[in-house]
């Protein structure tokens, strides 16, 4: 039964959405524009349990990131450091290696590593980490690289993407995470994220690794300077690429964290518009199987309510999470698995463990006595 809405435009988009129809570009900047949060979220919800049901997804994972040496000074960002800063760091493999050991029992079923972009360390160093980490954890899944440090690692190996994708994923990368997308709008990237690749060579990153047959996520950053209109136009973007290729396994929509970095003018965003952007992002990416909302930004607070908006994965237990930590995150560096499944259970929801590409892991409870 479609609710009595409080904003009457929401009215013809509910049509649209149950219908199955897709939504254009007005609908999408109408929904980010409507207060009517119950509105959209109602429609959100649909969408989701059409696709999923109860279902709401984790996994138990750790991340990693070798260094954050960056030779790019993104203003949005308060991890990556010169490689004169004292206060800069760069693990050796060894470290990798053994940082990988660091709370990890068999109950880890993914690495996710990503990390600034070095001057020094080659194309070759990241394929013998790979390898290393292979070796020494078969079982676990490598989810490495943004579309950016391929981006970089190709130019400085004088390789192109698709010789650099190959190299790595022969070395072990499993698929890749969806990072550095931040928001397509040439206009608005001059500003927070000028040194990095445009958003056409971001989206043409994705597409190469998709067509050679590499999953990635994808991600948009929002809540800086960007407007409605660019949020959505990002949002089309990737759901004509996912046309196209069916590589995009889920969008991450990345709440902006102002705190150390040269935009910390700006306030952080609201639960209000956390919550929207959950809901707007299942309503406009038909065709994108999961909406993530990662508590690591939003607070596990808000990833717990996203569920009834449209979301229906809350990300892993992470373990140790250092990029937005240093943005001023003050969230937990990890969450136990007890409590990620109260944080689903309390919702209505029923938790489905998953491995990097959804499907289901088994356990036996005792598995978790060993985990951090
Ligand atoms: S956002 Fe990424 S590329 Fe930009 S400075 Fe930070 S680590 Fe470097």
């Amino acid at each position: 039964m479609t609710p009595v809405f409080d904003d009457p435009r929401l009215r013809a988009i509910a049509e649209k959405v149950t219908a199955g129809v897709r939504l254009d570009f007005n609908d999408g900047v109408t929904l980010f524009r409507s207060p009517d949060i119950l509105g959209v979220g109602w429609m959100a919800n649909q969408v989701r349990e059409r696709l999923h049901g109860d279902k709401t997804y984790f996994n138990v994972n750790r991340h990693i990131n070798p260094t954050d040496v960056c030779v790019a000074s993104c203003r949005l960002c308060a991890f990556g450091k010169r490689a004169k800063d004292p206060t800069a760091y760069t693990m050796s493999l060894e470290q990798v290696w053994e940082r990988a050991s660091h709370g990890v029992s068999e109950a880890v079923t993914e690495f996710h590593i990503v990390g600034g972009l070095h001057p020094e360390l080659t194309l070759d160093w990241y394929c013998q980490m790979l390898r290393g980490l292979k070796e020494r954890y078969p079982q676990v899944h490598l989810k490495a690289f943004t579309m950016v440090e391929i981006g970089f690692l190709a130019n400085r190996a004088k390789l192109s993407v698709r010789e650099t994708l190959e190299k790595l994923r022969d070395a072990g990368m499993d698929s890749m995470p969806g990072g550095g997308a931040e928001i397509f709008s040439e206009r608005v990237r001059r500003i927070i994220c000028d040194h990095k690749i445009t958003g056409d060579q971001w989206l043409d990153v994705a597409r190469t690794a998709h067509q050679m047959g590499l999953h990635s996520n994808c991600t948009m950053l929002y809540g800086h300077i960007e407007t409605e209109e660019d949020r959505v136009d990002h949002l089309m973007k990737l759901r004509s690429l996912q046309d196209e290729t069916q590589g995009f396994v889920t969008f991450i929509p990345l709440a902006f964290h102002p705190e150390n970095t040269p935009l910390e003018h700006i306030p952080k965003t609201t639960g209000f518009d956390d919550i929207r952007e959950i809901a707007v992002s299942r309503l406009m990416l038909d065709n994108i199987p999961h909406i993530k909302a990662y508590w690591i930004m939003m607070t596990p607070r808000i990833a717990q309510i996203a569920q009834r908006f449209g979301a229906d994965d809350i990300d892993g237990t992470v373990i140790e999470e250092k990029i937005y930590h240093d943005a001023g995150a003050t969230t937990s560096q990890n969450l136990r698995r007890g409590e990620l499944l109260r944080l689903i259970r309390e919702a209505g929801r029923e938790p489905v463990e998953r491995d990097t590409l959804y499907r289901p892991v088994e356990r036996s409870e005792n598995v978790f006595t060993v985990l951090v």
